[in-house]
């Protein structure tokens, strides 16, 4: 390749050596669409695949903070031992040993998350309902594995054509390759965090799972967080010595309110604040376990359909890509679209 006299930066001089490269052809093999979103460890693209004519999503990992090789090697190891309908597949990592690039190569979410903390306005019960079921069912499958999420949140719970799928398994805790049942890891999310997970003597990682699931519950139905705070430990002492309070009970329980004004508070019917109430004990041992979950009447009988009801296979979703998203992709070098920030 000549470059001439061209200066370059050295993202273009990476970009170079990449190109020149056969072993990029697995990578070539994916047209760069757009942007899907970024967490704390990676940046997520929509990527076609030439080969099959499929939408992807293509988990990278981020630059500026660098997770660990190995890490990513324990979440590949985690989603390949994995195979349920409300659980993220993974369709293929390419290991592109020339750019150092490891990416997982995910089925495609066209829904995206289905809430995000920072939403003001609450789910109603029903849509909430018919997603809960969905992570249930899922969060039952992985805790029948040994295998906690450890960083369950509604962005990391996304929306398909038929249901929705946990997805980032990132920090996830497999008990059967670590060979450990208690964790003294600090991995999640603040806000989501079990107050036993800022235990010394460590903690159990599937009843802390439940209990991020109850924020998660409680925050898309209320659209509010049960415990706030500064820094975690604000946000644990507040869990620790704090009755669970709904909005619509108590004025003092809007907790994160600020000075844009909020919707009046949703009222949660009595079976889902029995079942929060249940999921967010503070003692791990107190706590619902996720088989108990499928078994709460919220859960249970507040359904038109049984649990566990087949799924009919979800539809194409092409159609989400527009010919001009794809025009404007083929125009850009897909190698460069994986390689920008
Ligand atoms: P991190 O480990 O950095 O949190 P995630 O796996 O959670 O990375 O991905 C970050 C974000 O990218 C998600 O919150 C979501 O918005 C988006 N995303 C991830 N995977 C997909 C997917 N398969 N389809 C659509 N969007 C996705
Ligand atoms: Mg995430």
């Amino acid at each position: 390749r000549r470059l001439g006299s061209l200066k370059l930066t050295p993202s273009v001089q990476k970009l170079s050596i990449i190109m020149d490269d056969k072993e990029h052809e697995q990578l070539n093999q994916y047209i760069m669409i757009k942007d899907l979103g970024r967490g704390a460890h990676a940046k997520v693209k929509l990527g076609l695949n030439k080969m099959d004519n499929n939408l992807y999503a293509l988990k990278i990992r981020n630059e500026r903070v660098r997770v660990a090789e190995a890490a990513v090697r324990k979440e590949i190891a985690i989603l390949k031992k994995l195979s349920h309908p409300h659980v993220l597949k993974l369709h293929e990592v390419i290991d592109d040993t020339v750019s150092n690039e490891l990416i997982l190569v995910l089925e495609y979410a066209p829904g995206g998350p289905i809430f995000t903390r920072f939403n003001r306005v609450p789910l109603s019960e029903k849509v909430l309902h018919g997603y809960a079921r969905d992570i249930v069912l899922g969060l039952d499958y992985l805790h029948s594995l040994e295998i906690a999420h450890m960083d369950l949140k509604p962005e990391n719970m996304l929306k398909m054509a038929d249901g929705v799928k946990l997805c980032d398994f990132g920090v996830s805790v497999d008990s059967e390759l670590t060979g450990v049942t208690r964790s003294t890891r600090l991995a999640g999310t603040p806000a989501f965090l079990a107050p036993e997970m800022l235990d010394e003597t460590g903690y159990d990682p599937m009843p802390s799972d439940v209990w991020s699931l109850g924020v998660c519950l409680y925050n898309m139905a209320t659209a509010r967080l049960p415990f706030t705070g500064k820094t975690v430990f604000q946000i644990v002492a507040m869990a620790k010595s704090t009755e669970l309070k709904f909005p619509d009970e108590d004025a003092d329980a809007i907790v994160n309110a600020t000075t844009v004004p909020s919707p009046p508070p949703p009222k949660l019917s009595n079976l889902l604040k029995d079942m929060l109430r249940k999921m967010l004990v503070v003692d791990p041992k107190e706590r619902i376990s996720i088989a108990g979950m499928m078994e709460h009447p919220w859960v249970t009988e507040e359904g038109k359909k049984p649990l566990g009801r087949p799924r009919t296979k979800s539809p194409s979703m092409k159609l989400e890509v527009t010919e001009e998203d794809i025009d404007n992709a083929v125009r850009t070098n897909p190698l460069a679209a994986i390689l920008q920030p």
